[in-house]
């Protein structure tokens, strides 16, 4: 049900974020080194961005030519993925770029609210915590049902990693996460554990009450994925997961 052999959600040079060292092929050293025996590129795709850094996008004609040039010599298997940010004004195009190349692998992701970039923090002014995350939770279920071709929803509640509010309980979002999570499960959709959550606040994305609560309610589609953005942190904290497994 799970792979701890698989890292499903890396990014390489091609996103604006990343190392400009993380190539295809030096990640392809680096998962060999480290016993990972697949690896899924999912660069960065988010429509109507409000970060500079972002205003370009990747040119995806070229990079899907990129890319199977690198597949053809890999030792590894490798797949093509996306991790796409949603914004509700933008989904007709985001469903008609997944359609337009050929996938392995989508993650659908949320970095901006009201059209505000979560890691500047301005979209959390003047709201309360409970208006920031309902209003996050809504836009998740939003994406899940207005978004028809994607793998895993990306980091579920990535909200308390830029917010000054902090962590939240389950049980003040119940409602909604759980809604969230049956969405996705009748869709035949799922979550992924993202592993960057450990560099900054000791947890995965989304935290273990909702992994847990997840595969309670039925699901059976969850993905590991680091979120590497440079080639070291390729596979991190994946043993960190491997106790949530065992119940
Ligand atoms: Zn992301
Ligand atoms: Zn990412």
């Amino acid at each position: 049900m799970i792979d701890f052999k698989k890292d499903n959600h890396i990014h390489t040079h091609f996103s604006p974020d990343a190392d400009p060292a993380a190539t295809f092929e030096g990640y392809i050293v680096e998962a060999q080194k480290k016993g990972l025996d697949e690896i899924t590129f999912t660069d960065h795709v988010d429509f109507d961005a409000k970060h500079p850094l972002f205003h370009e996008m990747i040119d995806y004609d070229a990079y899907v030519i990129a890319f199977e040039k690198v597949k053809k010599a890999s030792p590894i298997p490798i797949r093509l993925g996306v991790e796409i940010g949603y914004q509700a004004h933008m989904k007709n195009e985001i469903n008609q770029f997944i359609e337009q190349y050929p996938f392995d692998f989508v993650i659908l992701s949320i970095h901006y609210l009201e059209e505000k970039d979560l890691y500047t923090q301005e979209y959390f002014l003047n709201k309360t915590k409970q208006e920031a995350y309902n209003i996050y939770f809504d836009t998740v279920l939003d994406a899940i049902k207005n978004i028809s071709q994607f793998d895993v929803f990306g980091h579920l509640d990535y909200i308390t990693r830029y917010s000054p509010f902090g962590d939240y309980n389950y049980n003040d979002y119940k409602a909604k996460i759980d809604l969230i999570l049956k969405t996705l499960i009748k869709r035949n959709k799922g979550i992924e554990i993202n592993t960057s959550g450990y560099q900054k606040e000791k947890r995965p994305y989304p935290k273990e009450v909702i992994i847990k609560r997840y595969l309670e309610l039925g699901g059976n589609h969850v993905t590991l994925g680091s979120d590497s953005h440079n080639m070291g942190k390729l596979g991190c904290c994946f043993d960190k997961i491997k106790p949530l497994f065992k119940f």
